[in-house]
Order: C-alpha cells, then sequence, then structure tokens
C-alpha cells in the first residue's frame, strides 16, 4: 500500500493535552460474571499513562471490589450512570447493548468479545457513532499475539472446569483406587478435538486419575495428546480429509464426519465422560454423535458439550441445561468461563492490557494508534471509525449484506 494511503488508515484516539480515557462497564448480558479489567490491569494501564472510569460493581461477581479499583487509580462512576459519551475507549467482555452503543462518544474505541460473526447490528451501531472496534476472537493466533489472546485463555478455563463438572455428575469415581472392598478402575475419557480447551480437558482429566483418549482432525493433535498422557484416535482414513488452514480445522464433509462417527461409537461406548470440543471457526461445529450413538453408551455416563453454542457435537445437548437421556447425563455448556469468574476474568484483563499495551502510540503517549497493516490488529480491528475492515466475517458470501468492492469502498470513505 502507498505510505500516503497508509498514513490516511493510521488513526490515533486521543485528546489534546489529556491522556486517554477508558470505561470498565458492568456486564449486562445475563449471566456474564467476568469483567474486562482487574484492578492489577488498571494499575499498570494507568502507569502507561492512561486513566480509567470503573461502573460500580462492575468487577464485584468476579471477586474484585470498587475499592480496589480505587486503590488502583481509577475514577469510580455510580452504577448505571457510566459515562460512555466522555470517554475515548470501553473494554467489556460481552458486546454491549444497542442502547449504550448509541451512548458513545463519535470515534471511541471498543475492546471485547464482540461476537463479530453475522453481526450486522453491532456493526450499524458502531457505524452510527463512527466507532472502532476490535473483536477480540478475531485476533490472529501467532506467537507474537500469544499474551494477548483471549480465546485461548478462555478455552483454557473452560476445557478444565467441563471436566470438573462431568466428574461431579458422574456416578463414578474417576481415580483408580485400591481399597479394602476391591480394586475400583478408574473412568474412561473421551474429548472430541484437541485445541486449546480439549488440551486442558485432557490434562485435568488426567490430574483426576482418569485414562483419556482424544480425536481431532488435525494431524499435529496426535503429539501434543501423548504428550500429555492421551491416547490419540487417529481420524478416519479417507481420501477428503479436512486438513487445515492457519492451524484451525477445515470443516469436514458430511461422508467424513459419518465415516469419524462410526468409528468414535465404539469408543463411546466404552466411556464414562466425553467432553465435545471440537469446532471450525465461524462454522457449525462438527456433529460427532448422534441418537444411535448415545443409545449405545451406559445409563449414568456424562457428556459435556463445549460447542453447543454452535450447534453442538452432541445430538440432543441444550445450551445452559443439562438433559437426562436414557440415564445419560448430557450438559450443554456454554459459559463456562464465566463459571470460574476470578481467573477468567484475571486472565481476560491481562490479554486485553497486553493488547493496549501493544496499540500504544510512542509518539503521544496516552494515545493509542490503530495501524490496519499492523499483523496483529489486521484481522481483528472489525470497524474502524464506523468503516466495517472485516465485511467478510459480519456479511458472509450469500447474505447479501455486503457491499461489492468493499477495500477500494472503503479507502475512499477514509480519503474522504
Ligand atoms: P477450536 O476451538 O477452533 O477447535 C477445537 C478443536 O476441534 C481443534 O483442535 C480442531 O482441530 C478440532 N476439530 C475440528 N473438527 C473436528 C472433528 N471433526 N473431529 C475432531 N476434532 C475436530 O480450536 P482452538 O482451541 O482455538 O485451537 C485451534 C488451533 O490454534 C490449534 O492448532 C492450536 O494449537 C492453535 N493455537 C495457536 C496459538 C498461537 O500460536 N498463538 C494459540 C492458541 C491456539
Amino acid at each position: 500500500m502507498p505510505a500516503s494511503l497508509q498514513q490516511l488508515y493510521c488513526k490515533e484516539i486521543f485528546r489534546k493535552g489529556c491522556s486517554l480515557k477508558l470505561l470498565i462497564p458492568r456486564e449486562g448480558s445475563p449471566g456474564e460474571r467476568r469483567v474486562a479489567a482487574t484492578p492489577e490491569t488498571v494499575r499498570r494501564l494507568i502507569a502507561k499513562g492512561l486513566t480509567f472510569t470503573v461502573e460500580s460493581g462492575a468487577g464485584l461477581a468476579a471477586g474484585f471490589a470498587d475499592a480496589d479499583y480505587g486503590g488502583a487509580g481509577a475514577d469510580l462512576c455510580d452504577a448505571g450512570a457510566a459515562p460512555w459519551g466522555e470517554v475515548d475507549g470501553v473494554l467489556c467482555v460481552q458486546p454491549p447493548a444497542t442502547a449504550a452503543l448509541a451512548g458513545l462518544r463519535p470515534g471511541a474505541l471498543l475492546v471485547g468479545l464482540l461476537a463479530p460473526y453475522g453481526a450486522t447490528e453491532l456493526v450499524a451501531a458502531l457505524q452510527q457513532r463512527q466507532a472502532s472496534a476490535i473483536a477480540l476472537e478475531l485476533l490472529p493466533r501467532i506467537s507474537r499475539a500469544q499474551a494477548m489472546d483471549v480465546l485461548s485463555s478462555q478455552a483454557n478455563v473452560a476445557g478444565y472446569k467441563a471436566v470438573l463438572l462431568a466428574a461431579a455428575a458422574l456416578d463414578r469415581y474417576v481415580p483408580m483406587l485400591m481399597t479394602a472392598a476391591g480394586t475400583i478402575q478408574p473412568a474412561r475419557v473421551l474429548v472430541l478435538g484437541a485445541g486449546v480447551a480439549g488440551l486442558q480437558a485432557l490434562a485435568t482429566a488426567r490430574r483426576l486419575g482418569g485414562v483419556v483418549y482424544v480425536s481431532d482432525v488435525r494431524p499435529a493433535a496426535k503429539e501434543q495428546v501423548e504428550s500429555l498422557g492421551g491416547r490419540f484416535i487417529a481420524p478416519p482414513a479417507l481420501e477428503d480429509q479436512p486438513g487445515e488452514a492457519g492451524g484451525y480445522a477445515r470443516e469436514a464433509s458430511e461422508a467424513f464426519l459419518q465415516a469419524q462417527r462410526q468409528q468414535l461409537a465404539e469408543q463411546l461406548a466404552l466411556a464414562d465422560m466425553v467432553i465435545c470440543t471440537a469446532q471450525v471457526p465461524g462454522r457449525p461445529a462438527p456433529r460427532l454423535i448422534d441418537e444411535a450413538m448415545l443409545d449405545g453408551m451406559r445409563p449414568g455416563a456424562v457428556v459435556v458439550d463445549l460447542a453447543v453454542a454452535q450447534g453442538g457435537n452432541c445430538f440432543g445437548t441444550v445450551a445452559g441445561r443439562t438433559v437426562e437421556r436414557q440415564g445419560v447425563r448430557l450438559i450443554g455448556a456454554d459459559a463456562l468461563p464465566s463459571s470460574v469468574p476470578n481467573h477468567a476474568s484475571a486472565l481476560y484483563a491481562r490479554n486485553v492490557a497486553a493488547l493496549i499495551e501493544h496499540l500504544l502510540d510512542p509518539e503521544q503517549p496516552g494515545s493509542l494508534r490503530l495501524d490496519p497493516e499492523d499483523p496483529i490488529l489486521a484481522g481483528c480491528l472489525l470497524t474502524q471509525e464506523g468503516i466495517c475492515r472485516r465485511e467478510d466475517v459480519v456479511f458472509p458470501a450469500g447474505s447479501g449484506g455486503g457491499s461489492e468492492g468493499g477495500e477500494s469502498r472503503q479507502l475512499a470513505e477514509v480519503a474522504r
């Protein structure tokens, strides 16, 4: 890109003479207990020249009191009176309500897990306020961005908690026990998907003493599974392997999934706990357990489906609910990070602080620089001053909502 155009693209967010002001609002989504900044990260960013306003009670459900934010140097505002129109940026966990976004100061920045896939309403609200937004789901999974990788930190929490939920619901011990009344065999655990959540589920189940089998379609997963003491179930040896792109699995064909289900049916019949984590970004989760496979499971076994919000790996799981089916408990676990709110927030807040530090403008202390050419920002900058930069994600092919020649239109608008 010519240097002059790049300059047009690079936007700074700052106010003359004063440092950037960030808001930490109370999360409005039902059941959300996490918070986007902790007293630790507030202190860390204030030391870099930023200022904070924290809405009273924002951190309470995660174990962080107002007084601790005050002690870290933040201003506090009353609950329900957050000054959305007076701040330069808002750090959140879930996407804020449209009504709150309507109060944003023009040109402000929003950072959070913004559920960007098909998020036409959110983008329309951001466009109205000419706001910039960073969707943390879209952060590239590259080494340089590891400290900012919210998906990893939260998936780690989910994988851990899924095993605890399964163990608590199971009608058996997990470890092998040798007692005066005889020997108890260890629980057999099946983990579907060996991404971040699946590997943490494997590690947690191993710590509890289970024997763990793991299925994934990415060949690289085998070594990772075995290094954690798991037994790898290789994908069916078909020609149309889903393969991977950018470290993620591609969507499998129905024929491949059919072969995979046949292969997994045998494992499922032997399993006590099944932890489902298989996903393909931006696509429905692969259906790996069907009705007939559930029929083959032993009563008392437990399935925890972390992919339930994307349609589920398992037939019959319902988000946020436990369904009992012929003695098998199906747990639709859609919000596990929020159920470990203190540590999930601590990690999320550190990820966000690392991103904000990355965006600090070295030439303008206390201000941020949004350079869409930056390899970390390029993928996750959802809007820039109201212009949608990820039409491919917001208006996926066939949705009819995108515009033709988005890039050139954006250039024209930026240049105007
Ligand atoms: P994810 O949540 O998108 O998917 C979870 C797992 O499901 C993946 O391992 C995927 O291969 C698997 N899967 C998809 N379809 C399947 C099927 N039909 N059967 C069985 N398994 C299936 O993945 P994630 O946890 O976000 O991690 C994705 C990749 O990114 C991994 O390779 C991970 O190591 C990598 N990663 C890299 C970094 C980094 O370099 N900074 C950080 C985190 C993750």
